[in-house]
């Protein structure tokens, strides 16, 4: 086995993985996937999750941003092997969204669905127009697709149950819950559609 690097750097906080496992610290100019590579054989030295099922066992599908700061397995207690973990820029339910639930629901198993957005998202406030005009400028091709920047968390959230609700290729409706995460107090927040 390869020693872990303990040189400090990008991630002098954390010493050790999800499993105790000691992890590597990226120096600022070291390479960073090297890094990682030797973090995977110190992990695999404590894997314990082997034989674990296809299937999620809690039957649960996770839609979430792909924001640095939120352990998504930490926030909710969840473990490997329980829930299908669906991120993007954003936590937006988009047309690759619904494809992966479609999956997860109808050949996995999955029932309950679990959004979870935030505060201080790197999405928030920006302007969709002028960021896809500028895309446009410097590589000739306007960008086919939305960016999907909001104003606030918690509305956003709304938007992302009401897609779900509408889709039609949703085998499973009957358990689904938006939250905005606090990245401050590590808190989730209930959002609830006015009407339901
Ligand atoms: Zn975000």
């Amino acid at each position: 086995m390869t020693a872990p690097r303990t040189d400090g750097g990008a991630r002098p906080r954390e010493a050790t993985g999800p499993a105790g496992e000691a992890i590597a610290s990226a120096p600022a100019d070291g390479d960073v996937i090297e890094d990682l590579l030797i973090n995977n054989r110190a992990a695999a030295e404590v894997f314990t999750n082997s034989g674990l099922g296809l299937a999620p066992a809690r039957e649960l599908a996770v839609v979430t941003c792909m924001d640095s700061r939120m352990d998504v397995f930490r926030i909710l207690g969840l473990r490997n092997g329980e829930a299908h973990i669906l991120r993007n820029a954003g936590g937006v339910i988009t047309d690759d969204v619904i494809r992966s639930l479609c999956l997860s629901q109808r050949a996995m198993g999955t029932r309950r669905i679990l959004l979870m957005h935030h505060t201080d998202c790197g999405l928030h406030d920006i302007a969709e127009y002028e960021f896809k005009a500028l895309i446009e400028r410097e590589v000739g091709v306007k960008p086919w697709w939305a960016l999907e920047s909001f104003k606030d968390p918690f509305d956003d959230v709304r938007q992302s149950i009401q897609r779900l609700y509408m889709s039609p290729f949703l085998a499973h409706k009957e358990s689904i819950r938006g939250f905005v995460y606090d990245v401050d107090t590590s808190l989730l927040h209930e959002v609830r559609l006015s009407h339901r």
